[in-house]
């Protein structure tokens, strides 16, 4: 099948911009993926090994670090390098996601704090709504790079929420591109760090989805 450099570079400069963002501290802490739509191929972040691949940081990750897996999981490149650890949930969320074709895995601040406290974060802002799909769930713990963890972030996210947290561990975003998965990140990181420091000032004001947007809108 056909591996694109365009996509490969895409993927590269979404990660750098990732590390940019703050929502990795460094490298092998949080990764990015894209979904090809028309060959169905992942184009996703490398797993950095001593000896073999070296990367201080996702700030300085190239093209050539990519690495192109099948949906089986099927390295079908020739980087040589292995994808992520976390590549099976990247697959399992394309898998259960036909309307998803970016994945954003961050360790950010501010989401960390409710995935280390198992909490979800509550509807209180309309923009979690209209981005987010409301309430976001923290999925139930499971091992870095098990077949838990897949099942348990795809079950978090349901059939349209765009995050997750995931529990004593980082969260996840979705798009149907990169633009839109940061989009979803930032709105992510910004709705735990209000709700955290709202909560402080008084009981949250929690609301349900129906009662964000007025009936002329929808
Ligand atoms: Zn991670």
């Amino acid at each position: 099948m056909k591996i694109k450099q365009e996509l490969k570079e895409e993927v590269a400069g979404a990660t750098r911009l990732f590390w940019e963002k703050g929502l990795t501290p460094g490298s092998d802490a949080g990764d990015t993926s894209l979904r090809d739509i028309e060959t169905g191929l992942i184009y996703i972040c490398p797993r950095p090994r001593p000896n073999v691949l070296r990367i201080p940081n996702w700030g300085v990750i190239k093209a050539e670090h990519i690495v192109v897996i099948d949906p089986d999981g099927k390295v079908v490149d020739d980087s040589g390098l292995l994808p992520t650890v976390e590549a099976p949930m990247h697959r399992a969320i394309y898998k259960a996601r036909p309307d998803v074709n970016a994945v954003v895995h961050s360790h950010a601040i501010w989401s960390s704090a409710f995935a280390a406290t198992g909490k979800n974060i509550p509807l209180i802002l309309a923009e979690q709504s209209l981005h987010l799909g409301g309430e976001v769930i923290c999925a139930a713990y499971g091992k870095v790079a098990s077949k838990e963890i897949a099942r348990n972030v795809v079950a978090a996210l349901g059939k349209d929420k765009m995050a997750a947290l995931m529990q004593n561990h980082g969260a996840v975003a979705l798009g149907v591109n990169f633009e839109e998965a940061f989009i979803v990140s930032d709105f992510l990181e910004k709705g735990a760090q209000v709700a955290l420091l709202g909560g402080l000032l008084g009981p949250l004001i929690v609301r349900k989805p129906s009662e964000i947007l007025d009936e002329s809108l929808r």
